[in-house]
């Protein structure tokens, strides 16, 4: 992604009405100085998302969604930051700069490579339709023979190569595109002796795997060859495709998958083909393999619910058990349908019929099932070790939740299941609690834990940040006296910095400037939340600032006069009589000060 110049983020702020982008998807009612209406991103009645006018900011009290209208535009159009910032500027025609000199040329050069995939899925796929030879007729005959009719050929493009050596190259070169080019797409490998090329894909069905744009950035290519060890053959990383960054299928699925809030993963490519032809539209495919972080984040974009639908074999079990902790670290949440031993989707579908296949989705079993099972299928629950090693491997998995309340119903669930104490569980669990969070789930947290963080903020510290952001002048009175280790709540020191760096380069304070210089979506969730709240400051503001600092002012002597009261003890359990005087000595010092 190319790099957006801060002030140009503060221009496209500065031109966007965050109440005409917001109302141009979904209708606002006016609410004394705000507006109003149901949330957009969780179901409820009474509404409770409330957009400001004046400070340009959204909130909503019941899931905690909040920010400036870029954030908006992110969480309604599932958009990167820099995708929301280019949008909502070609809205107020402000031009983002091509920054890095680098930046351009890059861009034309990923054009280019999915230019010249674009034309071997061309190639491919008019082999597989028409061509004479005798293997891309039995090509064709293969995947009849496999059930996948010309409809589901044309829809995906599916394709062949031929088992020409150079029938990709020459194609390519009367398309006037370069030896380099094909090379860099990834599609020819040059030759051990001397110079020249061959086509990488030989004698294989071709799968086209695009990226959400739609543009191919990749191949998967599948041997007819019953004894090939080498089923599948990929292309190689490029300058368009880094492995375990895409979805087979997503392309295809993303409106599907964001109308019904779920996404079922399968295997392989036919398995996502199968079901989707015949209307199951919310599908991906993990290519084979557990699925990536980015991959799930890639999800998450349309939806938090996903069932996990591999193949009923050793390997399947195990790529999906892998996938499992990464997807409940996310912050997802995951069911698990299961087949009967030997089948897989596309087999399945093609006889029970789609109807069966629906109903294994809707049965699909809770996560903590699933995996027990898993576990007693490996272990002798019977025997203590082998209960001990299915606690340790549950464990794991439960203590990824984030939600407290979902932990302990796990862990009461686990103990009834294997026979051990609930104490026992929470020992464990606790030994490895915290050991593997990913930086995603400390920085964010779901459902009413989220609500939680933001009251969690002491009153004290949500005044003198509230009143600073509603009166500049507020800002040097409080520089000059609080610290930032003052305050306890790290989003609100965070904040606090940012503001009194404003200060310092005496630059004034805009609510949604300052929230697009985090990173971290929660920061802005909790200026939003305390932004929008209805219980206004009550009474003389000036008042109410001078009381909070201080409060803030007593706490810092209060931790001071502890500090050297322990180090008072410390002295006094080791003897040192001079040391203690000292202490003495600074502590009334400490008294008569306030
Ligand atoms: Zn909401």
């Amino acid at each position: 992604m190319t790099f957006i110049p801060q002030d140009v983020i503060n221009q496209v702020l500065e031109r966007s009405d965050i109440v005409e982008v917001v109302s141009s998807y979904i209708p606002l009612k006016n609410a004394g100085r705000n507006f109003k209406a149901p949330c957009p991103f969780h179901h409820e009645k009474t509404p409770s998302f409330v957009v400001s006018p004046d400070k340009q900011i959204y909130h909503c009290f019941g899931c905690d969604a909040g920010g400036n209208v870029i954030s908006f535009v992110m969480q309604q159009e599932h958009m990167e930051f820099p995708e929301a910032v280019r949008m909502l500027a070609q809205k107020v025609s402000v031009t983002i700069p091509e920054q890095n000199v680098q930046g351009k040329p890059r861009a034309q050069a990923r054009q280019g490579l999915c230019h010249v995939n674009d034309l071997a899925v061309k190639y491919f796929h008019r082999n597989l339709l028409s061509d004479k030879s005798a293997e891309a007729k039995a090509a064709r005959d293969y995947l009849k023979g496999r059930g996948i009719t010309l409809d589901v050929v044309e829809k995906f493009h599916v394709g062949f190569a031929l088992e020409k050596w150079d029938g990709l190259i020459e194609f390519l070169r009367t398309q006037g595109v370069s030896l380099r080019l094909m090379e860099k797409a990834g599609l020819i490998i040059s030759k051990t002796k001397g110079d020249g090329f061959y086509d990488r894909f030989r004698n294989r069905i071709i799968f086209p795997i695009f990226n959400i744009k739609k543009q191919c950035v990749a191949f998967g290519a599948r041997t007819m060859e019953k004894d090939n060890p080498a089923k599948y053959l990929n292309s190689p990383e490029t300058e368009v495709y880094v492995k375990g960054q895409h979805l087979y299928g997503m392309n295809w699925a993303k409106e599907a998958i964001g109308r019904q809030d779920s996404v079922i993963v399968v295997e392989g490519y036919v398995d996502f083909m199968t079901p989707f032809q015949a209307g199951v539209e919310n599908i991906v495919a993990s290519s084979g393999t557990a699925l990536t972080v980015e991959q799930i984040r890639l999800i998450r974009r349309y939806t938090h619910n996903v069932v996990m639908l591999f193949d009923a074999d050793q390997a399947g079990e195990k790529a999906m058990i892998r996938s499992l902790d990464l997807l409940v670290g996310e912050g997802m949440h995951v069911r698990v349908a299961a087949l009967a031993a030997g089948e897989d989707p596309d087999s399945f579908v093609r006889r029970y019929g789609i109807e069966k296949f629906k109903a294994r989705v809707t049965q699909a079993r809770s996560l903590f099932d699933f995996k027990l099972t898993f576990l007693k299928n490996k272990y002798d629950a019977k025997s203590v070790e082998g209960r001990a090693e299915i606690s340790a491997e549950m464990l794991a998995t439960i203590s990824r939740f984030p939600n407290a309340i979902i932990r302990s119903e796990y862990i009461k669930k686990l103990a009834q299941a294997l026979f051990v104490s609930q104490e026992a569980l929470l020992v464990e669990l606790k030994k490895i609690s915290g050991k593997h969070l990913t930086p995603s789930q400390a920085g964010r947290k779901t459902g009413s834990e989220q609500a939680a963080t933001t009251q969690k903020i002491r009153p004290v510290e949500r005044n003198v940040l509230r009143l600073m952001l509603e009166e500049e002048s507020f800002i040097p009175l409080t520089k000059a006296e609080v610290l930032l280790a003052d305050f306890r709540n790290e989003h609100v020191r965070n904040i606090v910095e940012k503001i009194y760096e404003f200060c310092e380069q005496g630059n004034s304070v805009s609510i949604p400037a300052l929230m697009s210089c985090f990173d971290d979506q929660k920061i802005s969730q909790v200026i939003s939340s305390l932004m929008t709240s209805e219980n206004a400051l009550v009474g003389d503001k000036k008042k109410i600032h001078q009381d909070c600092v201080n409060r803030l002012l007593q706490e810092r002597m209060k931790s001071k006069r502890q500090e050297i009261l322990h180090q008072m003890e410390a002295a006094k359990s080791s003897g040192d009589q001079k040391r203690l005087e000292e202490l003495a000595l600074e502590f009334n010092q400490l008294l008569k000060r306030e």
